[in-house]
């Protein structure tokens, strides 16, 4: 008899669009379209990012109800339900708990494991915590380690290692270099897609 199915999603870039992009984009700031690829440096990123809200008055308020706008990515909600009749799932994300929060409203609040901002009296951001490094992978071990059979989906960089981790890991819409680099992981386009991966890998029912 196999083991019960959990599956790991990544959250920016499967189920709703990149936080950061997408914010600089509806406020207009272009700073904040710089990411990991021009500043590897993820602390540096940070804290440029995080003075940039400053400088710009943006409290966490604002930012929400930016990211409010924003909503998941067409079609997000129905995948999430139609995994959730089947099996489980849990969100693996490296963003924060306060930008998620109005995502998560509109996928109907599905379990999220990512990260947390320090927020002032004021309501402006004046730090982060990452709960841990390498938390996607760390999170597929455990999981594995309590006898699921962990199925995963991730469209960049930073979740090969939880699809490397996985029983079954695919990729989602990642940019065309990706699959070149990690041929391991099947290459998915739609929810359909994705869907009958799963279906198939897992023993879901159709
Ligand atoms: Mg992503």
């Amino acid at each position: 008899m196999q083991n019960p199915v959990i599956v790991c999603l990544d959250l920016e870039g499967v189920l709703v669009p990149e936080i950061w992009v997408n914010f600089a984009i509806k406020t207009g700031i272009e700073e904040l379209k710089i990411t990991t690829r021009e500043m590897p440096d993820y602390d540096a990123l940070m804290t440029r990012r995080l003075s940039i809200l400053d400088q710009h008055g943006l409290t966490l308020a604002d930012i929400q109800s930016v990211i409010d706008a924003m909503g998941p990515m067409e079609g997000a909600a129905e995948f999430i339900g139609w995994l959730r009749e089947r099996t489980q799932v849990i969100i693996l994300s490296d963003t924060f708990y306060e930008f998620a929060l109005p995502l998560m409203r509109q996928l109907g609040y599905p379990t999220i494991f990512c990260n947390q901002l320090e927020i002032g009296p004021t309501g402006k951001i004046v730090n982060y915590k990452l709960r841990q490094p390498n938390q996607k992978k760390h999170a597929v071990a455990a999981l594995k380690n309590l006898n699921f059979r962990v199925m995963a989906a991730g469209d960049a960089y930073n979740d090969t290692a939880m699809l490397g981790e996985a029983h079954a890991g695919f990729f989602f819409r990642p940019p065309g270099h990706l699959p070149k680099e990690f041929p391991q992981f099947p290459v998915t386009n739609t929810y359909a897609e994705l869907q009958e991966q799963f279906r198939k890998a897992g023993n879901l029912r159709e």
